[in-house]
């Protein structure tokens, strides 16, 4: 049984999503969990519901936003307190920023962007995707300890019966140290729908879109099906949606159980941030648009047609 301490992000007054499902996979071990600042009761009952038996919150100057340095340095003397063998995080953009970060300050191993593992014993075993998830790598770790994994958004899934953690809280004051780069000013979107790659369904739109009003027809079906809108490089290029909305190699790599591809051709680098979606639903005129070679259902008709339909078709089964 090992001891592993995951790293949490918090959304308003909720664990990101990735940390559930990684306290989920790790039943069994003892499972701790770290964030910086207060943890909201809600997301402290979330922890302890899908196993953690404590809960730490960071606190110390300079943290009240995301910084390579200062949260690195804070988690670094935090982590050198608690005999950990694992430090998990999701793979999120502070997750692929700061692990990284924080295994070089233990001169120890990292596998990142992980889709799946198991342990034998105390040692892990993790799958991760290659080269745009055209093959996948076994990963071990060896070295010191604690070693360090990322774990890709949506890929391991929800434990639906998780074992229970007695979710005892605890605070710990760090130092985040000399920074040399601060954000200063965090500026939000206006949406308030998931970050892509959390998101649970996706509906993306490609060249096709047409321009950035047409949207709307995938925020449509997008509001009725609890869904984030994405977009394919060119609809970003043309300038039709923000580059935050980019799913792809050049991206965000996206894992939801839903991915609704409209007007997208499926070439190799669209593919790249996609691919590992459950459940792939493309919308295209072209029969022979290399998407239906990866999608599990293909409609071939104009997406301006198809997706109104579907809207309908949703709103009425789901009584809205
Ligand atoms: C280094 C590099 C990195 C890249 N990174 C990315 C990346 O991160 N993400 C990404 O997406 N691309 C990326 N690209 C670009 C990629 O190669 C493609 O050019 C791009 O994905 C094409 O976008 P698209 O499918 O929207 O457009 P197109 O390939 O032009 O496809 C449009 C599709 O819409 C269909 N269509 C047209 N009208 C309708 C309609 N009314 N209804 C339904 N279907 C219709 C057409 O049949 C066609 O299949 C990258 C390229 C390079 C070289």
């Amino acid at each position: 049984m090992a001891k592993v301490l995951v790293f949490t992000e918090l959304h308003g007054n909720h664990a990101k999503g990735v940390t559930l499902e990684i306290l989920g996979k790790l039943a069994g071990h003892t499972i701790e969990v770290a964030a910086i600042g207060a943890v909201p009761a809600e997301a402290t009952a979330e922890l302890a519901k899908f196993g953690a038996s404590k809960i730490h919150s960071l606190k110390g100057g300079n943290l009240d936003k995301y910084s390579p340095e200062g949260y690195s340095n804070a988690l670094e003397a935090f982590i050198k307190t608690g005999g950990f063998d694992y430090v998990f995080a999701g793979a999120t953009s502070i997750g692929k920023d700061l692990l990284p970060r924080l295994a070089t300050k233990f001169d120890a191993g990292l596998a990142s962007d992980v889709t799946n593992f198991t342990f034998s014993g105390d040692t892990f075993n993790g799958t991760r995707p290659l080269f745009s998830g055209k093959c996948f790598a076994k990963v071990e770790i060896t070295g010191p300890k604690p070693h360090f994994v990322t774990i890709r958004p949506n890929a391991l899934g929800m434990n639906t019966a998780p074992t229970a953690g007695a979710g005892a809280t605890a605070e710990a004051n760090v130092d985040a140290g000399a920074i040399r780069a601060m954000i200063k000013e965090i500026v939000k979107g206006t949406s308030e729908k998931l970050d892509l790659t959390e998101a649970n369904i996706i509906v993306s739109g490609g060249r096709a879109m047409k321009d950035a009003a047409n949207f709307k027809v995938l925020e449509e079906l997008a509001e009725v099906v609890g869904a984030t809108v994405g977009a394919s490089r060119a609809a970003v290029d043309s300038g039709f949606a923000p580059h935050a909305m980019q799913v792809g190699q050049t991206g965000k790599t996206v894992s939801p159980s839903l991915y609704i591809a409209c007007g997208i051709s499926g070439a190799i680098q669209h593919l790249a941030g996609m691919r590992s979606s459950k459940v792939i639903v493309a919308i295209n005129t072209d029969p022979d648009a290399p998407i239906f070679t990866r999608a599990d259902y293909g409609i071939v008709g104009d997406l301006f047609t198809v997706v109104p339909l579907l809207t309908q078709e949703f709103k009425a089964l789901l009584g809205k």
